[in-house]
């Protein structure tokens, strides 16, 4: 695995293209945490696939299709390569591993757990964060190997909409996992591990912005051990989908006044294509034009 493009933004975090064995390529983030902000200060996003089944209509890797799942090693190279990166310049060695880049994680379950295992007993990293976009029998998979072991895998659901039909339009696996049974699920995995699940919204201008949507999310995440986590949407042109302001990101957080946890995650490397998908397709528009990408569509 080597890498091919190595891209740094102006808030530091760096976005890696690398080229696998068989000329695939997929993307990895690092993100710093300059200004000790976060729980984490050095953490790195790394794919599970290449290119994914999913199909979110937001998503520039989702907009390619899928090629084919990743292996335990070459997930854990993503990390190993970084780190190795952060020592030689001398800044903080990674200390968290999200699963949040080019694929749904819980679609490779198994190479995304002996990845897991690897980092932790290679690297020492005891800190991993899980985003999928609801495959449920995945998140009950992950309660029974994971209960009662040393490795803290922190669980993201990214929801982006608060009604059924408005999630059905932009992420098409609503069709099989509906919201009561993933909202059941994520309360379960945090009764498990006694955490709060983080459930991922990111705002699209118009789309899912309005006093319906806060009265609905605070309806479905009200009392529960459950923190909401706002995000401007990350515009990548694939759809018409627009992204909001990161002012009117804040006014929509604070119209929740405490009636639920809820935070803003502010995006990282904006300016060097720091979306899922964004390095790799703009590399494929203008590297690759025979890539091998399948536009396989159907989870
Ligand atoms: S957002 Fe995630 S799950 Fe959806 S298409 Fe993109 S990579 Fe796949």
């Amino acid at each position: 695995m080597k890498v091919l493009k190595r891209l740094v933004s102006k808030d530091s975090s760096i976005k890696y293209l690398f080229e696998l064995s068989d000329g695939e390529t997929v993307e990895s983030l690092h993100m710093y945490d300059a200004e000790s902000k976060l729980t984490y200060h050095s953490t790195i996003c790394v794919s599970s696939q290449v290119g994914c089944r999913i199909g979110c209509k937001f998503c520039a890797t989702g907009a390619e299709g899928f090629v084919r799942n990743l292996s335990g090693d070459e997930i854990f190279q993503q990390v190993n390569i970084s780190n190795a990166d952060c020592v030689n310049s001398g800044t903080i060695p990674i200390d968290a591993v999200v699963f949040a880049g080019m694929g749904e994680p819980l679609l490779n379950y198994e190479n995304v757990k002996c990845a897991i295992h690897k980092i932790n007993s290679e690297l020492g990293i005891n800190n991993f964060e899980l985003a999928t976009a609801g495959v449920v029998p995945g998140i009950y998979k992950m309660i029974e190997d994971f209960n009662g072991k040393h490795i803290n895998v922190r669980l993201n659901i990214s929801l982006h909409a608060s009604a059924e039909d408005q999630r059905k339009r932009i992420i098409p696996l609503a069709c099989q996992y509906h919201i009561p049974e993933l909202i059941k699920a994520a309360v379960d995995y945090a009764d498990a591990f006694d955490t709060r699940v983080r459930i991922r919204y990111a705002l699209f201008k118009g789309f899912n912005d309005t006093q319906d949507d806060v009265e609905r999310l605070c309806a479905l995440l009200g009392n529960k051990p459950l923190k909401l986590i706002v995000s401007r949407y990350n515009d990548n042109n694939v759809s018409g989908l627009a992204a909001p302001d990161l002012s009117e990101v804040e006014e929509f957080c604070r119209r929740f006044d405490k009636r639920i946890d809820c935070g803003i995650f502010y995006n990282f490397g904006s300016d060097i294509k720091g979306g899922c998908g964004q390095l790799r397709r703009n590399h494929a528009d203008y590297h690759l034009p025979n890539s091998k990408f399948n536009f396989e569509k159907n989870y």
